[in-house]
């Protein structure tokens, strides 16, 4: 248990040492038990910052990854926040502690059935749906924030329809070998696209996404 909690207090360290420094969101990435979503096997590295293999093929991303871009997102209390590619819904969690309510899609059932099971274990309060979340969830729109935690070929119109004017959309875009994480605000005059990391996600597969 205390060694647990020197990890976290380390992978904290080290995220501000890489530019974290969201004191709101490092509290965040603290307070989330990341050994929880992954597989008992690789509980001992559930700290480490590094991308870790879940069911179905896919990844929980990098804890720095996942601080980048919610850094990025720049989520604020009272936000109504969407995530596309829930996977092991760490994103999910992390998202929860600091907006008023988030939703999360992931296309894979079992993963789906997976995170619901164990967000609700935890007592997070988070919407789950099973569905091509390149098309955005069209019920509970428009929200503030949206961010796509897998790789698009391009950025999906059904999400920036779905988006607050004044929202920001953070989403992977490239090839399926390597993305630039885009940095999208929503304006009453259009959408103002800024371009920032090299990243390497899964890819987005669906309607907007890649078709393979
Ligand atoms: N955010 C996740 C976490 O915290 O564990 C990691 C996401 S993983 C890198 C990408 C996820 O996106 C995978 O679980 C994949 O199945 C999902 N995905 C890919 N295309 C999708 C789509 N069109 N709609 C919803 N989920 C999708």
């Amino acid at each position: 248990m205390i060694l647990l909690e020197e990890e976290k207090k380390n992978l904290v360290e080290h995220l501000w040492s890489k530019g974290i420094k969201d004191e709101v969101l490092l509290k965040a990435i603290y307070n989330v038990p990341r050994e929880k979503f992954v597989a008992p096997a690789l509980r001992k590295f559930a700290y480490d910052d590094s991308a870790l293999p879940i069911e179905c093929a896919q990844t929980i991303s990098q804890p720095f990854t996942v601080a980048y871009m919610t850094q990025a997102l720049g989520v604020k209390q009272e936000d109504k926040v969407l995530e596309i590619g829930t996977g092991s819904g760490y994103q999910a969690a992390i998202l929860s502690e600091l907006a008023a309510e988030v939703f999360t899609i992931e296309r894979i059932e079992k993963l789906y059935e997976n995170a619901k099971k164990l967000l609700t274990e935890l007592a997070y309060n988070i919407h789950l749906k099973l569905d091509d979340g390149s098309l955005g969830w069209e019920e509970f729109a428009p929200y503030d924030k949206i961010i796509v935690t897998a790789g698009a070929p391009d950025i999906p119109h059904h999400l920036t329809q779905q988006m607050k004017s004044g929202g920001r959309l953070v989403i992977p875009v490239g090839t399926q070998e390597s993305q630039r994480l885009f940095v999208v605000a929503k304006t009453d005059e259009g959408l103002d696209k800024k371009i920032y990391e090299y990243f390497k996600f899964v890819p987005l597969i669906g309607e907007e996404g890649w078709h393979t």
